[in-house]
């Protein structure tokens, strides 16, 4: 068995009886065991992977298989899958076993994915390097000593170290697109609506979106296609019709392309990404694509803008964890108020209460109007100047993270530092626009550095097209 590319490979050697699934779940649990180094998976579910895998194997022999048959896929720990167990990398969801699945689980069951474990992420979805969750930090499978960016760090470094072939992931602020730049893999956030957000814990609503982290364009493109659509459990879920993704072919008119000098000027940006993003615009350019800059007057305004909007929404949004209902209740509780305050003092982490204060702040009355008010109208002002931009342009480019993925361990004073990580991933959350992180670059010392692409709203099959086209400036 290899590492395959894409499903495409697979079910090739799957339709010419060279493979099977149960090889196939043979293969990955092998793999999976002998990397418990990473600390990728919280739980396997070996046993039942490989019944499904034989009863999937039946089905192919008797021509009647779903469109994932052979598609083995890992999902965020904050995705429910119905009779198992979900945490949300938390403390407070001890003990929670999920009652139904979310939508998008469901969709990929019945076109028969393997579901073969659910991984590793960042508490509630909250950090950029994995190392807010209750089972420790996952690991970068290009350099052990490096986080593998967050919150969905366990999907995408299990994408990477070969240990599936696909990992949901969830993505308020760029928990799909950062680890996937930093683990070297594919990663996209679909348009707000496009995916039912049913089954997936909430952390910031108005952002939230699951979105798939994969190795190739295309098993990204088939798993959108899939997932996607209207969803009576989720109101803000999108009626429109879903493009065929999956047909998409690689771009070949002449395009408009946009980037923001602000972006590429902030001091952050690590030089070699810089130089490679550049360099990059100039070969589109003698490839006859107009590439211009374009003046965005929030850079410094949308990450502070981003954590008022997402801590409000969260502050509220985690209130439903209360020690009373279900998971974690604190043992030295003698009535409801110290249930209350004790379950959720010791069952929340550090990162997420910093948040749940946060929010509750900037929503308190005398400070709405300073802070949650004035985000909501920056919010409405950076949608507006980025719908205009797509009027004249096809895409926007950036690169997906100022940096390559830093150490484990390393410890700010300031929480700030890190959130100034998210400058280039929160955009397409504030707006809504789809944006992937493809990985086209590789730093002198090795490791992966990925560009990303935004474009207009529910524009997923031409950002496939497109990421297809740039892949061949890969280096
Ligand atoms: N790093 C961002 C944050 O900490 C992104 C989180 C996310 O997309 N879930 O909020």
């Amino acid at each position: 068995m290899k590492n395959f590319n894409s499903l495409i490979e697979i079910q090739a050697l799957i339709f010419e009886n060279k493979i099977t699934c149960e090889t196939l779940i043979d293969y990955y649990l092998k793999r999976i065991n002998k990397t418990k180094n990473l600390n990728v998976f919280i739980e396997v579910f070996s046993k039942e992977a490989k019944i499904r895998a034989k009863e999937i194997d039946k089905k192919i022999k008797r021509g009647s298989s779903g469109k994932l048959a052979g598609l083995v896929v890992a999902i965020k720990d904050n995705i429910c899958f119905k009779n198992h167990k979900l945490s949300a990398g938390s403390k407070i969801l001890n003990g929670f076993t999920s009652l139904f699945n979310a939508t998008a689980v469901e969709r990929l069951l019945n076109e028969d994915a393997i579901i073969i474990g659910r991984v590793n992420c960042d508490e509630f979805a909250m950090g950029s390097s994995n190392e807010n969750s209750i089972y420790g930090p996952s690991k970068n499978p290009h350099n052990l000593k490096k986080v593998p960016g967050g919150s969905s760090g366990g999907s995408a470094a299990a994408v990477a170290a070969d240990l599936c072939q696909i990992a949901l992931g969830s993505d308020t602020g760029g928990s799909v697109r950062q680890p996937a730049s930093f683990c070297g893999v594919f990663g996209l956030k679909p348009t707000y609506a496009r995916i039912s957000r049913y089954g997936l814990i909430a952390y910031a609503s108005s952002f939230d979106q699951i979105g798939p982290i994969g190795k190739s364009v295309y098993d990204i493109s088939i798993v959108t296609e899939i997932i996607s659509g209207k969803d009576n459990m989720d109101s803000t879920s999108s009626s429109l019709k879903i493009d065929k993704y999956s047909t998409y072919k690689p771009q070949r008119k002449k395009l408009k392309i946009a980037f923001f000098e602000d972006y590429l000027n902030n001091l952050s940006l690590n030089t070699e990404i810089k130089s490679n993003f550049f360099e990059l615009i100039s070969k589109l350019k003698k490839d006859g694509h107009t590439v211009s800059s374009e003046i965005f007057p929030y850079s410094d305004i949308i990450v502070p803008c981003y954590y008022i909007l997402t801590t409000a929404e969260a502050s509220s949004n985690l209130s439903r964890y209360d020690g009373v209902n279900y998971g974690y209740r604190s043992s030295s509780s003698k009535d409801i108020n110290s249930t209350f305050k004790n379950s959720r003092t010791e069952g929340f982490g550090e990162e997420v209460k910093r948040r749940i204060m946060l929010g509750t702040f900037v929503l308190s009355s005398g400070y709405y109007d300073a802070y949650y008010g004035k985000a909501q109208k920056i919010r409405r002002l950076i949608q507006n100047k980025t719908n205009e931009i797509f009027k004249n342009y096809d895409y926007l480019l950036m690169p997906t993270t100022p940096n390559t993925a830093f150490d484990i361990g390393i410890k700010h004073d300031d929480p700030t530092i890190n959130f100034l990580q998210d400058i280039y991933t929160v955009h397409s959350n504030l707006t809504g626009h789809p944006a992937i992180s493809i990985p086209i670059w590789k730093s002198k010392d090795n490791m992966p550095m990925g560009l990303q692409i935004m474009t207009s709203n529910f524009n997923e099959k031409n950002l496939f097209s497109f990421s297809e086209f740039l892949m061949k400036f890969k280096h």
